[in-house]
């Protein structure tokens, strides 16, 4: 089945429902059983069947499914936030005394956590560049159990050599997990570029909405899935239902949605970068952009998110143009159908390939408007930028 088949059809199943051609929001805690042996074999099972709320309802088992099914993998669990994804896939796989190698532009959130709860963990984390590529292998251990990417990085977008990072960490045995929320599940097949986990923060394309968190992990390894199954119930992970339906409701619209993304984010790029305030916008769609070959090589398409670097200018000016924005709106997470606008100056930690630029910086989510209008936005608070005082 080709992708926009499989996001229309995957994990849904009417005859389930009577002929419904949606799997309703089932809200439950207690499921109960007509027999002793059902309940021994439900349980047995519980991974595939509803058997308690914890363990999920037949509406996240469903998104569960659809998204496996469109990432290209076996399996698939919910999560109740991306976070969620990337916490419990660390905490799964990682134990005290082993080594973690974190890309350098990775999420902030995942940063932290590292810096916190893994050290306190005895988990080593060693943050590498992330144009590395199979260079990686010079920073194996025997103990290095995981190589974490995020392709293209957070705030600053460089595209990693994937499938090389892969070969050098598989190797040594250690396993690959992504975080594929740029992407989506639709424009990066994690599991042909050899990944072993991919996460989303669903969060943000897949329910597409900007009105509920969700996260996804998805993989193709059988116990490693019902390892992380058992660290999310033991854990107290529970997705909602409601969430779980909204992120089917956005699976479906995905590939539509992600077009008109693609084509609006690309016709203002490009008007950016033809702007005297714009210094350089960091989008690998871009063909003069560095990671544009391999984005090429490996991507099938670009979502609606980039960063711009702006010629030196102080913060009032920054502030001038940003607190004026018509349809760009301020605030954090993206993926929605709306337009977002972020000041990102100073905002970059890195410890393996230090972030030099020394002027503003911002990161667009283009949404779904007209992009005229965006423009015509943008370049109204660029002439607010330049109009005021240093
Ligand atoms: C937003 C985001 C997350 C976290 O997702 P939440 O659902 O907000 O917890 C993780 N990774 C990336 C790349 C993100 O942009």
């Amino acid at each position: 089945m080709k992708k926009d088949t499989l996001v229309t059809h995957a994990g849904r199943h009417p005859e389930r429902f009577d002929g419904m051609v949606n799997t309703p929001v089932f809200r439950a805690s207690t499921v109960t059983f007509p027999t002793v042996a059902e309940m021994g074999r439900r349980h047995a099972s519980c991974y595939d069947l509803p058997y308690y709320g914890r363990y999920g309802t037949p509406t996240t088992l469903a998104l569960e499914e659809a998204v496996a099914a469109v990432e290209g993998a076996r399996f698939g669990v919910a999560v109740p936030s991306g976070m969620g994804a990337i916490a419990a896939t660390l905490l799964t796989i990682l134990r005290p005394g082993d080594h973690l190698l974190m890309v350098d532009s990775v999420y902030g959130p995942t940063r932290k956590f590292c810096d916190s709860a893994l050290t306190r963990m005895g988990i080593e984390t060693t943050y590498y560049d992330p144009l590395i590529g199979a260079g990686i292998a010079a920073l194996m251990t025997p103990a290095t159990k995981l190589v974490f990417c995020e392709s293209p990085g957070s705030l600053t977008f460089e595209v990693q050599d994937i499938p090389a990072i892969a070969e050098a960490a598989h190797r040594t045995g250690a396993l690959v997990a992504l975080d594929n929320t740029w992407a989506s599940p639709l424009f990066f097949a994690p599991f042909t570029k050899g990944v072993d986990l991919s996460i989303q923060a669903a969060t943000k394309y897949v329910v597409g909405h900007s009105d509920a968190l969700l996260g996804t992990i998805t993989l193709n390894d059988r116990t490693l899935y019902e390892r992380l199954k058992e660290t999310l119930v033991m854990f107290g992970y529970s997705t909602g239902s409601e969430e779980a339906f909204l992120g089917m409701r956005g699976l479906r619209s995905l590939s539509a949605r992600l077009e008109r993304h693609q084509r609006n984010a690309l016709a203002v790029a490009r008007w950016l970068q033809d702007q005297p305030e714009v210094a350089r916008v960091l989008y690998p769609a871009l063909p003069d952009d560095p990671g544009h070959a391999l984005w090429a090589r490996d991507f099938t398409g670009a979502s609606g998110l980039f960063g711009v670097l702006l010629n030196p200018a102080s913060k009032a000016q920054v502030t001038a143009m940003l607190d004026g924005m018509t349809h760009f709106a301020m605030g954090f997470s993206w993926g929605g159908f709306e337009s977002l606008i972020l000041a990102t100056t100073g905002n970059i930690p890195r410890s393996a390939r230090p972030w030099t630029w020394e002027g503003p910086s911002l990161r667009l989510h283009v949404g779904l408007e007209d992009p005229e209008d965006l423009i015509a936005d943008l370049r109204a608070g660029l002439d607010r930028l330049t109009r005021e005082p240093a």
